[in-house]
């Protein structure tokens, strides 16, 4: 695509034209356009909690704006906040961070951004396990890196064969990144696992990028932290979208190697400055305690998970039982043999929003999220099951 001005010689960039847009948004705003013309749309598209942000936190805002907390701040954050972040990091993950080393941006997602652009260069490879957040191949390229898929599988309940990612390393291999609990799986890895993923990063000095933004969205497993085997080699990567419900607050981090978190801060220097001032004061409140929320939204999740993978296979669309975060994978292959058009069908016939797994590596299924009220999953369950 070029601006089509016949007298221009501006064209739109390589790196412009070869990012992928995200297919969940695509979802969201068709589904937004049909509801808008009137149509009842069920939405199992979001990736958001549907609960309000938590009153402490609010208030903790408002108290900044009152107090003159509007202006800029440290490029990596205030230190207020970098210190309860390497707190909680000490009390909730056993990792001793100092605040030097926490780096504050505007969501996870400009954290890993920031990341990879900090230590990849042209050709540089990152192994991923499919199936993945659809973010994290158009980052990598787009910081000129190249993603390296390794398959997990349905059948297999996506665990993840360390000695897969082994094999995958090549001499150009930079990074290994590590999702648990999982965007779109809900898989949570054993320790096992991810001390053995650690295990082969230290051997072959390479880092290890581990989003752990749905750590407190977990249903009985315990949350291990990549970093608890090795410092050195890992990049903790969280934020306060999904744990405390503040997902347009625009409040992410990062926390590792000193060295890596000066680079990242000097590129976040150099494009947005700051993560917005008002927010960071929210942001303090809600990672230095916000146990009731946290507890009662897991609940809620979990008997929300164990409805829609019950209602699923039940309708004969055969649906891992995830550990964590609010998705599932639906094996849609009864409705549709292609999962783009399973989507189409489901959205146009039964009304219902969710999300292809082709941009995820994950084909003949769909992604649905239960961040949405038993209400409409129920409902979301009968039309699919009037559907099929
Ligand atoms: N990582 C994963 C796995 C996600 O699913 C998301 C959001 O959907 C993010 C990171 C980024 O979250 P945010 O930028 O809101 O912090």
């Amino acid at each position: 695509m070029t601006l089509n001005l016949p007298s221009y010689r501006v064209a739109l960039s390589e790196k412009a034209r070869s990012l992928k847009p995200s297919s969940t948004l695509a979802v969201t705003a068709r589904a937004q356009e049909l509801k808008k013309a009137g149509v009842d749309v069920v939405s199992m598209a979001a990736g958001e909690p549907d609960f309000d942000t938590p009153q402490h936190i609010k208030e903790a805002a408002i108290a900044a704006i009152a107090a003159g907390k509007t202006k800029y701040t440290a490029v990596q954050g205030i230190i207020e906040l970098r210190e309860t972040i390497s707190a909680k990091l000490e009390r909730e993950n056993g990792l001793k961070y100092s605040p030097d080393q926490v780096t504050v941006s505007t969501g996870g997602k400009q954290a890993l951004f920031n990341a990879f652009l900090a230590f990849l260069d042209p050709g540089d490879e990152v192994i991923i396990p499919t199936p993945f957040w659809v973010s994290y191949p158009e980052m990598i390229a787009f910081a000129g890196g190249v993603p390296v898929f390794v398959e997990t599988l349905a059948e297999n309940n996506y665990a993840l064969d360390a000695e897969d990612i082994a094999r995958a390393v090549t001499p150009k291999t930079k990074a290994i990144l590590l999702n648990s609990p999982a965007n779109p799986t809900g898989v949570v890895y054993p320790e096992a696992t991810i001390r053995r993923v650690v295990e082969i990063a230290v051997q072959h000095g390479l880092l290890v990028v581990t989003d752990e933004m749905y750590e407190h969205i977990i249903y009985g497993e315990r949350h291990i932290s990549a970093a608890s085997f090795d410092m050195d080699h890992v990049l903790t990567v969280n934020g306060a979208s999904k744990a405390y419900s503040m997902t347009g607050w625009r409040i992410g981090y990062a926390a590792g190697p000193l060295p890596l978190i000066k680079a990242m801060n000097a590129i976040q220097g150099q494009s947005t400055s700051n993560p917005n001032s008002i927010a960071q004061w929210a942001a303090v409140a809600a990672i230095a305690d916000s146990r009731e929320y946290i507890e009662m939204a897991r609940a809620k999740f979990q008997q929300r998970r164990d409805r829609i993978v019950a209602g699923l296979n039940a309708l004969g669309l055969k649906t891992p039982l995830p550990g964590g975060a609010f998705y599932v994978m639906a094996d849609t292959t009864p409705i549709a043999k292609d999962e783009m058009e399973a989507t189409r069908v489901i959205l146009d016939e039964a009304k219902v929003a969710v999300v292809p797994g082709t941009d995820f590596y994950a084909p003949g299924r769909v992604r649905l999220s239960y961040a949405t009220s038993m209400e409409q999953i129920e409902e979301a369950l009968s039309r699919i099951g009037k559907l099929v």
